[in-house]
């Protein structure tokens, strides 16, 4: 795939996409700062983009306190819930109705098929089979054999998942030079995804690629824990005959245990940092240190 290159000051757009469904810690920070750092370096535009899809999880006060932290920090973006601009509404849970037709769009062309499986029955089948249960990749022989679309009706309560075409190897070259050259096989490393939940929501990965594309990003900066997310997500670019943007992903923070930072983790929120009167200026001279590391 070809990578953009980052001082092309009339074509990039990058975003920033934080999931109200808990307070942000430094280690959203970081990530959302080299977002941010990207598009100034080269003169481009930042979208700020409210992920507020799962009407379970995410909290109206998750979203204020993300944008307030994002100010905190000296961000500023071009487009956003806040400023607007020709792309809003920028709150997913506002933008339902692109994603169905994206939805409608797969399904006619024959990438996606009806689940109605539940989670648990994945694990089992893992378990039994001796598979990753961390992330389990979808017996292929659960694929339903035959069935037609002509009466979406019959679907209601089923999710949707996307067919991944096993043995293909997915590629892209990591904007962030620590990385460099990334490959995974669609079937071995991952395997069909749910791009429509049962609750009829619509899934993370097919909002993000349905977005980037109709907000014309150029430009992925995301976290390292999502680089299995981007090689399905080119696959769903492809489906969608659009071209997927260039992809750093920044290392994760670790705590002291060396797990990933969560949002669960509420003491090391950026809020608490925030409030407690700190001044960003030390952990922006961090991220700049980290950066700079990384290209
Ligand atoms: N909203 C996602 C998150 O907070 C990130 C979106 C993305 O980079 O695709 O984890």
């Amino acid at each position: 795939m070809p990578s953009r290159k980052i001082d092309d000051p009339k074509t990039y757009r990058g975003r920033i996409a934080p999931t109200p469904s808990g307070l942000l810690h430094v280690g959203h920070a970081r990530t959302f700062w080299i977002a941010w750092w990207r598009s100034r370096i080269s003169s481009g535009s930042l979208i700020y983009r409210n992920e507020d899809l799962d009407p379970h999880r995410c909290k109206a006060n998750f979203t204020q306190a993300a944008l307030e932290d994002m100010l905190w920090l000296g961000l500023n973006w071009e487009e956003g819930p806040d400023v607007g601009g020709v792309h809003a509404p920028y709150h997913q849970s506002q933008r339902t109705g692109i994603f169905r037709k994206a939805l409608f769009q797969l399904m006619s062309r024959g990438f996606l098929y009806p689940c109605r499986r539940s989670r648990r029955e994945l694990r089992e089948y893992a378990e039994s089979h001796g598979l990753n249960m961390q992330d389990p990749i979808y017996p292929v022989s659960w694929r339903p054999k035959d069935f037609s679309i002509e009466d979406p009706e019959q679907f209601s309560d089923c999710a949707w998942r996307f067919r991944v075409p096993t043995g293909r190897v997915i590629r892209f070259e990591d904007q962030n030079s620590k990385l460099g050259h990334v490959s995974y096989e669609a079937g071995k490393d991952f395997g069909d995804f749910v791009v429509w939940r049962r609750d009829d929501v619509p899934a993370y990965e097919l909002a993000v690629v349905v977005d980037d594309i109709a907000m014309g990003i150029t430009e992925v900066v995301r976290g390292q824990d999502l680089l299995l997310s981007t090689a399905r997500q080119i696959l769903l670019f492809e489906a969608l005959e659009a071209t997927a943007p260039a992809y750093f992903h920044c290392p994760l923070l670790l705590d002291e245990e060396g797990r990933k930072l969560s949002k669960r983790l509420d003491s090391r929120s950026i809020e608490q940092h925030r409030l407690s009167g700190v001044h960003p200026d030390e952990w922006i001279r961090e991220f700049r240190c980290t950066y700079d590391s990384l290209v």
